[in-house]
């Protein structure tokens, strides 16, 4: 990108992002280039460059002023007073996937954001552009950085955006772009307005050629009411015909696929699913192509899992559930399968949730609910008939197993972030898949 030649530009925070925005800068001919972080000892300082400049602790009004631009982290917010003094005083303010769009105009860019579900819609894209045969790749929030995945080879990306992304994002223009839903989430980087948390999110639409939106979330729809496409539960444009017998997708009122043949299951992965579909959609692919890699995608790991069935009893694995509409999801998503009931496992650390919404499944869809971890006591509060103590998620599987019967399933969906006990919501999924594959069938 010739318009960075030139420039003295400062990058501040270290994370996968800008670790790989540095490696993208050198190799322009810029006047000069910092490297912030407020952190003593951030991680990734063994894989700059040698030679970089870099400054540890707190940051410097004036001296971040006498750069042309800053490429700030998603993890540091913009209104924090440096980088806002900063930005006031006319330094340009970019993250490293508005510095993505602007190096990438000749290949379509897809663009998915949204509270929930997230991940899993990205996988599903770039599963369904593999299968088309089109070389892509998927990144951002996804886990890998945009610049880690640039390359003249690829004909599209998948990017899935987080709202911190896009708040540093104002040129990106997508071919095709979702908001999935929006629900409480992150509030305490948006001074606790769910407003200022969805106008974020709103930023993806700013240049984008096909918005969809969520028909059941008025929260997801554009300000001006335009939009190409729309997904939601009844059977209009992307939607669901429910029988009796099953469930089908369907678009314009078309039966496309019966949801028994898909592997992710749940009525939030449906909706997912739609998603999928429209955006592929919108890039031309075949909806055949669709329909067969709809039908093989595995899901993403800890994501509403079925891990295994035994004695009649199902298991699922959905650890990424770490707040309550995500546990809602996985509920309301598995209860028309499981009619007799679901054991529901949750706990760990609140965050300050309110955990009301979770009540009114206990003595209906959860037909008891074993809570652990740090919280616990919030969710024990929920009811007294339907919810049990105990200790950790080992005995929680154990308690769950004795009481479960034939078509119950028992669900580890905590609602609930994992450090108290856990290094994160992978190792959580970890050791209860682990514990669940080591079960031995019931002795007749
Ligand atoms: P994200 O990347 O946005 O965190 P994921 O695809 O990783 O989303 O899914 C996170 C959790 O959210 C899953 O465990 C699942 O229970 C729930 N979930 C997935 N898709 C949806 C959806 N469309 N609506 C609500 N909840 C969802």
């Amino acid at each position: 990108n010739k318009d960075l030649n030139g420039k003295k530009i400062a990058v501040l925070g270290l994370g996968i992002s800008n670790v790989a925005v540095i490696s993208y800068l050198l190799k322009h001919d810029l006047k000069a280039l910092g490297v912030y972080d407020t952190r003593a000892n951030p991680p990734y300082v063994d894989d700059l460059p040698s030679g970089i400049d870099l400054r540890l602790g707190p940051l410097n009004i004036e001296e971040l002023k006498t750069y042309d631009m800053l490429v700030v982290s998603p993890g540091l917010s913009i209104s924090l007073p440096e980088i806002a003094a900063a930005g006031n005083a006319g330094v340009e303010i970019v993250g490293d996937v508005e510095l993505f769009g602007r190096e990438v105009t000749d290949v379509p860019i897809i663009g998915i954001t949204g509270s929930n579900g997230k991940s899993t819609v990205t996988a599903l894209v770039g599963y369904i552009l593999e299968k088309a045969g089109i070389p892509s790749a998927v990144g951002a929030n996804f886990g890998n950085a945009v610049f880690d995945i640039y390359s003249k080879r690829n004909r599209m990306y998948v990017l899935e955006l987080s709202s911190f992304e896009l708040e540093t994002t104002s040129s990106l223009h997508l071919k095709a772009g979702v908001i999935l839903n929006v629900s409480e989430d992150h509030l305490d980087r948006y001074e606790g307005s769910i407003d200022k948390y969805r106008d974020a999110k709103h930023r993806i639409f700013m240049h984008c050629d096909n918005i969809i939106v969520n028909r059941d979330d008025p929260r997801t729809f554009p300000a001006n009411g335009h939009y190409a496409a729309s997904f939601g539960l009844d059977d209009l444009s992307y939607g669901r015909e429910e029988t009796p017998e099953t469930t089908y997708l369907t678009v314009n009122g078309r039966r496309v696929l019966d949801v028994k043949d898909l592997i992710i299951c749940g009525r939030h992965n449906e909706l997912n699913a739609l998603a999928a579909m429209a955006l592929a959609d919108a890039v031309g692919i075949d909806r055949n192509v669709q329909i067969e890699a709809l039908k093989t995608f595995p899901g993403l790991e800890h994501r509403c899992q079925l891990i295994r069935e035994l004695d009649g009893v199902s298991y699922y694995n959905d650890s990424k559930a770490t707040n309550v509409a995500s546990a809602q999801a996985a509920i309301e998503g598995l209860c028309s399968r499981h009619p007799q009931g679901i054991i529901l496992l949750a706990g760990g650390l609140g965050k300050g949730q309110d955990f009301t919404p979770l009540k009114r499944y206990l003595g209906k869809e959860v037909s008891a609910m074993f809570c652990f971890g740090k919280d616990a006591d919030k969710l024990l509060s929920l009811d007294e008939k339907y919810t049990h103590s105990v200790l950790n998620l080992r005995q929680a599987l154990n308690s769950a197993v004795q009481m479960a019967r034939p078509g119950q399933a028992i669900l580890l969906s905590p609602a609930c972030a994992s450090f108290d006990q856990f290094k994160g919501f992978e190792e959580r999924g970890r050791v209860f898949v682990n514990l669940v594959r080591h079960l031995k069938a019931d002795e007749e």
